[in-house]
């Protein structure tokens, strides 16, 4: 399936919720799910059904928005998460947040997961002091994440540490004036937050 290339707000308006893909914009109120939170199209302030299948497919196409995954890689994630041991669908979005191209992201190196991806595949980072340019890589417990040397001097990183927010989440220890953050804990459910039902997911691909 081919990547979509359109204007991503429509994807947020059609889950009907912020998915956060345009960086800081998405926290202004440009944001086009706050004007118009509805649908879009022609038809997209019809009411739609709510079939059982719509629901387990709306909730899959959400999460594959929200980490900007294709279709067959989801299907890849959804087989592994079901051979690990706990609960399927939670083991879904732990495997999808130690994604290099997310753990970027959460270490706020970038302003969106798309950004995230391209400064990755664009060779900006390393993981144990080696070259990193493939997002999806899945980081473990004690990897380190860096940004290279060379990049570290760039204008678009110096802004990115002088906004930096400071940890974002407690699976993360993030050093921002040493262009670092090291994995410190699986992520758990609590930490993740997409307002999502897995279960659903776990119910679609389980048929
Ligand atoms: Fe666009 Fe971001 Fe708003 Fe989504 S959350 S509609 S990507 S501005």
């Amino acid at each position: 399936m081919a990547r979509y290339t359109g204007p991503v707000c429509r994807l947020c308006r059609r889950e009907g919720q912020k998915l956060y893909l345009k960086g800081d914009k998405c926290y202004t109120d440009k944001c086009p799910v706050s004007r118009r939170n509805y649908a879009p199209g022609q038809h997209g302030q019809a009411r739609s059904k709510d079939t059982e299948y719509g629901r387990q497919l709306r909730e899959k196409q959400k999460v594959r928005r929200f980490y900007g995954i294709q279709e067959n890689q989801m299907k890849t994630y959804f087989a592994l998460a079901d051979k690990m041991q706990g609960i399927t669908g939670e083991n879904l979005l732990k495997i999808l947040e130690l994604r290099l191209d997310n753990v970027v992201y959460r270490m706020g190196f970038a302003s969106s997961r798309k950004e995230a991806r391209q400064l990755v595949r664009h060779g900006h980072f390393t993981v144990n002091g080696q070259k990193a340019n493939i997002p999806s890589i899945l980081m473990k417990v004690g990897d380190v994440v860096e940004v290279k040397e060379k990049s570290r001097s760039s204008v678009k990183f110096k802004e990115l540490i002088e906004n930096h927010k400071g940890n974002t989440v407690k699976w993360l220890e993030v050093s921002p004036e040493e262009y670092r953050g090291r994995i410190v804990a699986e992520p758990t459910r609590e930490d993740i937050d997409i307002p999502v039902e897995e279960h659903l997911i776990v119910e679609l691909y389980s048929k």
